[in-house]
């Protein structure tokens, strides 16, 4: 049987372009549909932009230290978002042209509409033509989740935030998670009034308990307004803007009220019944850990397969697929160690592997912990601590896990997880020697366990 492509790949995000780049590679003839931008949520709405903002937004922390090394005048002055705005959406525009580049440079197809399965090996475009492939790649992603409250439709999403003319005075972010967190402390940095609404009882659930502490402390530190047991249940139109109901009988009024509550497999209008393709809780793709659906023709990678939400993994997912299928070198991703950093300022989030809660239920477990006023901000007149934390194996002195909230987390937290990933135990991290003085030398001279969590008895 002859088909149009070896490999269709539903959307033109890190994993679905991955996936491609890697098969076509191998000589297969691959296409991509992509409804928006070529790049998906990470380059275009998503991580990319985030972190820019990221950066845009820790100016003012960076004269405030400034002062503190003996620059008396120094001041960011005020921020024009119609400056950064333009640089952002030209910086985007490259990386957007980088990415169907890189993709038409081996050979692939770009259709720019939305496609939808019509059976095991044959899409259908929006505009009508019909497709055939021997293997199909679903990367279509995830879309923000709102809770479903009247007037929600007067808020906005994280997508939204980069499209704004201007900033707001006064917003409200509703969430706990990743997003709510970095985009709280965004608007905060960029000198807007910003208040966090959040369900729980502290912010980054499913996060090691002192890394949950310090992260909501640091967001309140900074100036960001953080309600905890807070949920906004009704959005109306009023004078002075948005006036938000709280389900504890409050009310406020906000500018723009953003909504962080989470994200869904976008699977909804792909077609998924006609082809046969099983779906899980929230619409999810059931795929095993080939990537593989129970379609054999079909496979899904990245935030449509709900695993683990985050680009590097939809990378290795898509890379996998394409080594397995197209490349005769089957292998797949273990998604049991994966790193990941919440980039708040001045001290950013980051982990892998075993948490303190972890460690606890399990036992077992030695915690080193290291907690200190680093160098650089204490000169500078600020009290804010970093923690390092690592989790280990009290027999095989394998170290489990590793939490930091510190400056530069997430760059600290990519190096720890070689040596994690490769199973190092606690003695071969101290045969390293320290390099000083450094904020990351902690993670080689913690000498002695700060507490031991024992086995559970029975
Ligand atoms: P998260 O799942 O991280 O957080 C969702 C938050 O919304 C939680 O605090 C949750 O509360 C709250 N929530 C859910 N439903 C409701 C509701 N009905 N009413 C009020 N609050 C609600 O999702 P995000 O949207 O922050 O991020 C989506 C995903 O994107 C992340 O899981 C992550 O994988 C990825 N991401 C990664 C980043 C990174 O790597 N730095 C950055 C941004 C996103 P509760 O905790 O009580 O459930």
């Amino acid at each position: 049987m002859s088909f149009d492509y070896d490999l269709f790949v539903i959307g033109g995000g890190s994993g679905g372009v991955r996936a491609g780049r890697i098969a076509a590679g191998y000589g297969a003839k691959v296409a991509i549909a992509e409804e928006s931008r070529m790049g998906g949520t990470c380059v275009i709405r998503g991580c990319v932009p985030k972190k820019l903002m990221i950066f845009a937004s820790s100016a003012p922390e960076m004269a405030e230290e400034s002062r503190g090394y003996g620059w008396p005048d120094a001041t960011s002055g005020d921020f024009s978002w119609p400056d950064f705005k333009a640089k952002l959406d030209a910086e985007l525009d490259r990386l957007e042209a980088a990415y169907t580049r890189g993709f038409e440079a081996v050979g692939g197809t770009i259709y720019h509409q939305r496609a939808h399965l019509t059976g095991p090996h044959d899409v259908e475009l929006a505009d009508g033509t019909r497709i055939s492939a021997k293997h199909i790649l679903i990367a279509a992603g995830g879309r923000p989740h709102l809770p479903g409250i009247p007037g929600e439709e007067l808020g906005m999403i994280s997508d939204d935030m980069f499209l704004m003319d201007s900033l707001p005075g006064r917003v409200l972010v509703v969430g706990g998670g990743f997003i709510a967190c970095e985009f709280s402390t965004i608007f905060n940095g960029l000198g807007v009034d910003t208040v966090l609404a959040y369900r729980g009882d502290l912010l980054l659930r499913g996060f090691d308990p002192d890394l949950r502490q310090m992260a909501t402390d640091q967001l309140n530190d900074i100036g960001v307004d953080v309600r905890l047991e807070a949920t906004p249940v009704k959005l109306e139109k009023s004078d002075d803007g948005i006036r938000v109901e709280f389900a504890n009988g409050s009310s406020d009024s906000f500018d723009r009220v953003m909504f962080a509550t989470g994200r869904a497999p976008y699977t909804k209008g792909l077609g998924l019944e006609a082809a046969g393709v099983k779906t899980g809780k929230n619409g999810k793709i059931i795929v095993d850990q080939w990537s593989q659906t129970n379609v054999p023709s079909i496979f899904a990678v990245g935030d449509v397969t709900d695993r683990v939400n985050l680009t590097p993994v939809a990378i290795r997912e898509g890379h996998s697929f394409a080594d397995t299928v197209f490349g005769a070198n089957a292998r797949f991703l273990d998604h049991s160690l994966v790193a990941s950093a919440v980039y708040l300022r001045p001290h950013e989030v980051a982990t892998i592997g075993m948490d303190e809660d972890e460690a606890i239920a399990r036992g077992g477990v030695d915690v080193y912990d290291a907690r200190f006023r680093p160098m650089r901000s204490l000169f500078a007149g600020s009290e804010a601590r970093v923690m390092m934390k690592l989790m280990v194996d009290e027999q095989t002195r394998k170290v489990l896990g590793c939490q930091i909230f510190g400056p530069e987390a997430g760059e600290l937290i990519q190096l720890v997880a070689i040596p994690i990933t490769m199973g190092a135990t606690k003695e071969q991290f101290d045969q390293a020697v320290a390099v000083h003085p450094t904020l990351a030398e902690e993670l080689v001279t913690m000498r002695m366990p700060t507490r031991r969590h024992e086995k559970p008895e029975g």
